[in-house]
């Protein structure tokens, strides 16, 4: 009514003649941060009927397509006679939370003469309309592994209405935080909640700004070697759930593959895969425990997709509704797809071109969904991918042939190129050496009494200490020092020489080099450090190279078995010896690159 007055006052529309012309969308930016203003949609009952304004957050889970919808519908009285067969007297419009139906219908009588209505077409508005799925963050934790025995649990979402110039605002697998007016709507035989959306913001991710006092200390502590820090960090890593000392290298590599993780939209990140090759089927107790560890950490459930998939929208409307599925979800994060050979093989070839591209495409016919052309869209896919493969299940089947490579394990029904896809490969050959009675002492301890503190170091170190940790060491802004740069460059080419035979040319793949610098500025990451040192590069380069030894065989720059963890990590004398031998290494790798690598003359040494 104001508006209308003030308009018509001040003679600013012209052609304006009724009250029901005025159609006033509000889009508030901001409600008071009061517990009255916000909705929860993990906590019941909802307040869908008071019609106001509310706060909320969520993820997006599913993704409908743009259609259109109908603003506003004039309408006239179908009686010539009847003084309201012309003019504005039947102006509908949309309203939040209400169905097509509600605007444009041809059961409206007239309420003089109560003839039907007529829509006059040429007056009709039309706008455009979203439909997104969202769940509670807090509903992410059904997929983290905690109730990975109970398959039947069923993930409630809500839909979003996005309308108009905020239809297309969000992204599938992000997190918002809204403001919008919940409502409840009648479909066939379902009540859904919906909510109408007026304003929407992405959640920056939460940093923190600080680490817990024993890092800190352990950091003071370890100030004398640039590898020490690390190296107890990943000792001590999980000892809630695994004893320490034991896993080393794959512990290292997960802190490695974490810090590596980035949430906020940055297309260029350089993610770190794991693929863990186990002798027993134990390595996938400690993932599950370490993937809760980051906020978008999802355990696949088996029973579902990795990567999104097209299905009919839930509401009736027969449109295209993109799923967000495991890799989505995990968005910033890890998605552990458990043991490789459990997936089908279209599906391995799937994830083998995401490992590749970053990106899936998701194919929406049209004409199963009522649009005239067929569209693809594109969707990239930020998340770093960990899965297993053991040992036995994909040697057994073939016999061993004598001839295979010393290191070289027989993972030969996995193809080489998915193998390579995948940026590290881990041995975890925990059982055969001797660690393997810790490892089971632990875990005969935690069957008797699971609640049972087993080390006093995993009172020092907290599950939520190495949370933060995660946090502040990924959000590390770190540069490559040209020693650094020089030296992975100067292997990278020297082993592309060494590991080249005449038939299927270079074994090293072109994103060995990504994979490395990745690698080189994870361990500067997890050492706190903002310049990535010849020291961070040397790790990298010794996983690498024990990652290509599991999958070609040892090379002349010859790698022990335990590459980065060759003593167990005891005492300051072992920590000591530990130095020693990485500075040999160190030698080694220099010699290995100036026999080797450019500029030399390439001397092959089967000669
Ligand atoms: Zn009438």
């Amino acid at each position: 009514q104001v508006c209308f007055i003030a308009i018509k006052t001040l003679s600013l529309i012209e052609q304006l003649q009724t009250e029901a012309q005025i159609n006033i969308v509000l889009k508030p930016t901001h409600l008071p941060p009061l517990p009255s203003y916000i909705l929860s949609l993990c906590e019941f009952p909802l307040d869908y009927m008071s019609q106001r304004f509310y706060m909320s957050e969520g993820i997006v889970i599913a993704m409908g397509t743009v259609t259109k919808y109908t603003q506003g519908a004039r309408f006239l009285c179908s009686e010539e006679t009847c003084p309201f067969s012309e003019g504005f007297k039947y102006i509908r419009v949309h309203i939040p939370g209400a169905t097509e139906s509600a605007t444009v219908r041809n059961d409206f009588v007239c309420c003089l003469c109560a003839s039907p209505l007529r829509e006059d077409m040429k007056f009709r508005v039309l706008g455009d309309k979203q439909l997104v799925e969202m769940i509670d963050a807090k509903a992410l934790s059904a997929f983290q592994g905690y109730s990975n025995n109970k398959p039947h649990f069923r993930i409630q979402s809500f839909t979003v209405f996005l309308r108009d110039e905020l239809s297309n605002k969000m992204k599938i697998g992000n997190r918002y935080r809204f403001i919008g007016i919940p409502t409840c709507i009648q479909n066939c035989s379902q009540v859904t909640v919906c909510i109408e959306v007026n304003s929407l913001q992405l959640c920056s991710p939460e940093g923190t700004s600080c680490i817990s006092d024993g890092f800190k200390y352990l950091l003071s502590l370890t100030s004398s070697s640039y590898w020490r820090f690390t190296a107890i960090l990943a000792n001590i890593f999980a000892c809630q759930v695994v004893p320490p000392g034991t896993y080393n290298t794959l512990k290292l590599s997960i802190l490695l593959s974490l810090v590596q993780t980035c949430d906020r939209d940055n297309e260029a990140a350089n993610y770190l895969d794991l693929l863990i090759v186990q002798n027993v089927d134990i390595c996938s107790f400690p993932l599950i425990y370490i993937v809760c560890l980051v906020a978008r950490g999802i355990q696949h459930p088996r029973s579902s997709d990795i990567f999104p998939i097209v299905s009919k929208d839930k509401h009736g409307t027969g449109t295209a509704s993109i799923q967000a599925s495991s890799a989505v979800l995990a968005k910033g994060g890890i998605c552990f797809i458990g043991d490789l050979l459990s997936h089908k093989k279209d599906k391995l070839e799937l994830l083998q071109s995401v490992l590749e591209s970053r990106t899936t495409t998701v194919f929406i016919p049209g004409k199963k969904y009522g649009e005239d052309v067929d569209q693809q869209v594109i969707l990239p896919i930020q998340t770093s991918f960990w899965s297993f493969v053991d040992e036995d299940s994909s040697s057994k089947k073939y016999v061993q042939k004598d001839n295979v490579p010393l290191g070289k394990q027989d993972l030969r029904s996995i193809s080489a190129n998915l193998i390579d896809a995948f940026g590290l490969l881990v041995h975890c050959n925990e059982l055969s050496c001797q660690l393997a009675l810790p490892l089971l002492e632990h875990i005969m301890k935690k069957a008797i009494d699971p609640e049972q503190v087993l080390y006093t170091i995993s009172q020092q170190f907290r599950t939520q200490d190495y949370e933060e940790f995660i946090v502040f060491a990924k959000n590390l802004q770190v540069e490559l020092s040209s020693e650094a740069e020089r030296l992975v460059h100067g292997y990278y080419l020297a082993s592309r020489r060494v590991r080249t035979d005449s038939i299927h040319g270079s074994k090293l793949s072109t994103s060995a080099l990504k994979i490395l610098v990745s690698l080189a500025e994870a361990h500067a990451k997890l050492s706190l450090r903002r310049k990535v040192l010849e020291e961070d590069a040397l790790i990298a380069i010794l996983l690498f190279e024990s990652s290509l030894t599991l999958k070609h065989g040892a090379s002349v720059f010859c790698v022990a078995p335990n590459a980065v963890f060759p003593y167990d990590l005891s005492d300051e004398n072992s920590l000591q010896r530990r130095d020693g031998y990485l500075m040999q290494c160190h030698q080694q790798l220099l010699q290995f690159i100036a026999t080797y690598g450019p500029g030399t003359h390439v001397t092959n040494s089967e000669e």
